[in-house]
């Protein structure tokens, strides 16, 4: 039998509180590294320009640790605990919340959630939405992700008949990015969920997200279908901010599993240029 681990909730909040103020005023070097193969392919100066601003904007973001937008998001925690961890000192979920609530009051970021009714602000930016599983191993993986509201809004889901195939994926992936326009903040990435059952597909999509800009898909079929969507959404001509141009997408990641034979669910999770998440192991 394994040794037992001790992780303390301490270590657990100090480390979401970190990685969460990181998120939210670092943009990852490979988000930057396309943003920028992107400006010097563009040929209209307003997209030119688009995307400057947002190079412009994560320089004074990193170097003032202050937001890199002023939607700071709904904090989407995916945590995978190893089977050898013992979380020590409480409650593991409260630890998460604690870390969100600290860097939320410490960073000085907008409380982004509120009552779906009353509209009321729960004033600290919790719950955060933690998605929790139980890996092999004595570690505890956790990443941070805020997660803007307005491309969150341009996302969705189709529960396709089994014979729309791949033709039928297409068309629903490229008819929600085309229907989102301008307001889900281009250029954008694209996370496609394929397959498992309605909630599984949207966990999919959310996940694909996650995977750096600079790494490979490695299922040539999907490598294949990554690469014919971004071509097809950047013909869209939606371009960085809605000002027109080639770049509507920097990217297009697709995880799928096995589904029913009766069903296609396929999830479109649509992240923002503002593409923010840290990741630590404890
Ligand atoms: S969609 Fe992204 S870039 Fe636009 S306001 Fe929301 S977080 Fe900011």
């Amino acid at each position: 039998m394994n040794p037992v681990r001790k992780i303390t909730c301490r270590t657990i909040t100090e480390s979401v509180k970190r990685l969460f103020i990181e998120a939210n005023t670092e943009l990852g070097k490979d988000v930057l590294a396309v943003v920028r193969r992107a400006r010097r392919g563009e040929t209209s100066e307003r997209a030119r320009h688009a995307l400057r601003q947002i190079e412009e904007n994560a320089d004074i973001a990193g170097k003032e640790k202050a937001a890199l937008c002023q939607d700071t998001g709904l904090a989407v925690v995916f945590a995978e605990v190893g089977q050898d961890v013992r979380v020590a000192g409480g409650d593991f979920s409260e630890a998460v919340q604690e870390g969100v609530r600290r860097a939320y009051r410490e960073g000085f970021f907008r409380k982004s959630l509120c009552d779906p009714l009353t509209r009321k602000n729960t004033g600290d930016n919790t719950p955060a939405v933690i998605h929790t599983e139980i890996v092999p191993g004595d570690r505890i993986r956790i990443t941070a992700m805020p997660k803007g509201g307005g491309s969150e809004n341009a996302s969705s889901l189709h529960m396709l008949l089994p014979t729309a195939g791949i033709d039928g994926i297409r068309k629903a992936v490229i008819e929600t990015v085309e229907k989102a326009g301008p307001n889900p903040c281009p250029p954008v990435i694209v996370g496609v969920g394929i397959g498992g059952t309605m909630d599984r597909s949207l966990l999919l999509a959310k996940k694909a997200l996650l995977r750096p800009l600079n790494e490979k898909q490695r299922d040539r079929r999907l490598a294949k279908l990554e690469r014919e969507l971004l071509k097809d959404i950047n013909q869209l001509g939606i371009g960085p901010q809605g000002y027109g141009g080639k770049t509507t997408a920097l990217a297009v990641h697709v995880t799928m599993e096995p589904c029913h034979i009766a069903s296609l669910p396929v999830a479109v999770n649509i992240q923002c240029h503002a593409a923010r998440h840290k990741t630590a192991i404890i």
